[in-house]
């Protein structure tokens, strides 16, 4: 809390600042300050009249190569599959086919899009709970690999590939439950030792391996259940399987702000921050990561180098939002301003041309906290601003906190959040109220300086 416990007592005058969010600066790659020093924010947004989404896919391709080095640097046969639902934007998937990954869908519509992007069935891995027949029997024709969340599942699955006239069998693996860890996912022990017996050796189903995916976002579960997972692949081929594959899922930390400015933010909390009703702390994303997506597959991957290459197993991940950082912005327009007042000092409340579907994180109790930038950059005085939507809900902001802007927002400033392309940008859109969806806006880097067009999705 800003406001120490002894200071009340002692009856200090609150600290005149409280009710002002500090500043939470964004980590900001080449390609996005090159698009802010540009014209192009106010071109596009006359062009398309309404809120938009930036994505630059050479930062995808970059990522992947990230998460490839690090494969490399351990010495790991790796794979990338790319958990799709972070991001809809058809252009992603395209650069994850061109840089070499695959991609981790848990639908019909995800498995299309992968297809349509040029990744091929042999690079896909169809997860999600009891998956609909018409997913299975996709993934059994295109070749997919399908992480079997239950025993229900695999007798589905082995009916279906059965049918499907496929002239390979249908690859597996199975997701396991990890021991202690309350989750509707993933099969016990129990059930996998099962699944293990009875799977013939020449059937319609090849055991590819194991899989797992965690909630967190350190190394050393992962390396634990990883462990595990090893043992059980060494079990399932002393019974005569394939399985020579773990997949350890996604849960790669996007480092979005400085440490002090993180730390500051979660040290010093305080309720007083907020218009209306703050969110939870506890459920905040960790703004700050000491090792980011490749550092971590890094230290994961030293550690079961040697038992991997030992057996020829192949470890692989599935990052969503890692695979993203750096990969995308929000562009939205102010329509309107208002002052209000607080015992401490007044804050203005901008209202913008979209919602805070197209800003997620609001929609988990919580908030995103990378402060946006406010277009065009110009001189003024620091003024505390709430973000509220066009709509007609109360609880629809942006950003609930008062975000110390460099100056006095006006109608027709844009405001750009940064980094939004993980999950941010459209996981939970809808058209609300009529709103027209935001598009995606692709760019790319030209002999003549950054070009847009918009994404085919
Ligand atoms: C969501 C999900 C992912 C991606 O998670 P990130 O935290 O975005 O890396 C990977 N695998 C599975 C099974 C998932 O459900």
């Amino acid at each position: 809390m800003a406001v120490a416990p002894e200071r009340i007592k002692a009856g200090a005058p609150v600290d005149r600042a409280t009710h002002i969010a500090p500043s939470m600066p964004s980590h900001q790659s080449d390609w996005a300050s090159a698009f802010l020093a540009s014209q192009l924010p106010r071109e596009i947004a006359h062009v398309l009249g309404g809120p938009y989404h930036v994505l630059y896919p050479e930062q995808i391709s970059a990522n992947v190569r990230g998460f490839h080095d690090a494969f490399q640097a351990s010495g790991v046969d790796g794979v990338i599959y790319f958990g799709k639902k972070a991001n809809k934007g058809a252009c992603v998937v395209r650069a994850c086919a061109e840089a070499g990954a695959g991609v981790d869908v848990a639908s019909v519509g995800e498995f299309v899009g992968a297809l349509a992007g040029g990744v091929r069935g042999a690079n896909i891995m169809v997860t999600g709970p009891s998956k609909s027949d018409e997913l299975l029997w996709l993934a059994a024709r295109h070749g997919a690999t399908v992480a079997i969340d239950g025993l229900d599942e695999l007798a589905r699955v082995r009916a279906l590939s059965e049918r499907a006239s496929v002239d390979q069998p249908v690859s597996v693996v199975l997701r396991l439950l990890p021991d202690g860890v309350v989750s509707r996912f993933g099969m016990t022990d129990e059930e996998v030792t099962r699944a293990v017996a009875n799977l013939p050796l020449a059937g319609p189903i090849s055991l590819r391996g194991f899989s797992f995916h965690l909630g967190g976002y350190d190394a050393a579960p992962r390396i634990t259940l990883a462990r595990h997972a090893i043992d059980w692949c060494l079990c399932a081929q002393a019974a005569g399987h394939r399985a020579d594959l773990v997949s350890i899922g996604g849960g790669f930390a996007v480092d979005y702000v400085p440490a002090d400015a993180w730390n500051r933010f979660r040290d010093e909390y305080s309720d007083a921050w907020f218009h209306g009703s703050a969110p939870a702390l506890n459920d905040s994303y960790p703004y700050h990561c000491a090792k980011p997506g490749p550092v971590m597959l890094r230290e994961i991957a030293d550690e079961l180098a040697s038992v991997l290459r030992r057996n020829k197993i192949q470890l692989a991940i599935e990052p969503g939002r890692a695979l993203l950082d750096q990969a995308g912005c929000s562009v939205f327009r102010v329509q309107g301003t208002k002052t209000r007042e607080t015992p401490t000092g007044p804050y203005d409340i901008i209202t913008v041309d979209g919602t805070s579907l197209s800003l997620s994180e609001q929609w988990f109790n919580s908030e995103y906290l990378p402060d946006p930038t406010l277009w065009p950059p110009e001189a003024g005085e620091s003024t505390p601003t709430t973000v509220g939507a066009a709509t007609c809900l109360e609880s629809d902001l942006l950003s609930r906190r008062r975000i110390p802007l460099p100056r006095r927002a006006k109608v027709g400033d844009l405001l750009i959040y940064p980094n939004t392309a993980g999950y941010q940008m459209d996981s939970n859109e809808s058209s609300f109220h009529e709103l027209p969806i935001p598009p995606k806006v692709v760019l790319h880097n030209t002999t003549h300086g950054l070009a847009w067009t918009l994404d085919k999705g």
